[in-house]
């Protein structure tokens, strides 16, 4: 995985907030316009919503 930095113009390092609706509503908007227009963050983000969903069966203190 290569470092991708502010000038990428694709969403993936933003995919797991996103899933996990950390995001602003702005930033909400602008990833969601991508995902329709990308198959490659789509496929990126399907992925990341599953793990979110299992992160999310898991207590935040439990990590620590
Ligand atoms: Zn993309």
């Amino acid at each position: 995985m290569t470092g991708e930095a502010g000038g990428d113009p694709h969403v993936r390092s933003q995919l797991g907030a996103y899933a996990l609706g950390a995001l602003t509503p702005e930033e909400d908007r602008l990833i969601a316009g991508h995902l329709e227009g990308c198959a490659g963050c789509a496929a990126a983000y399907a992925e990341v919503a599953d793990g979110a969903a299992l992160l999310a069966l898991f207590d935040e203190e439990d990590l620590w």
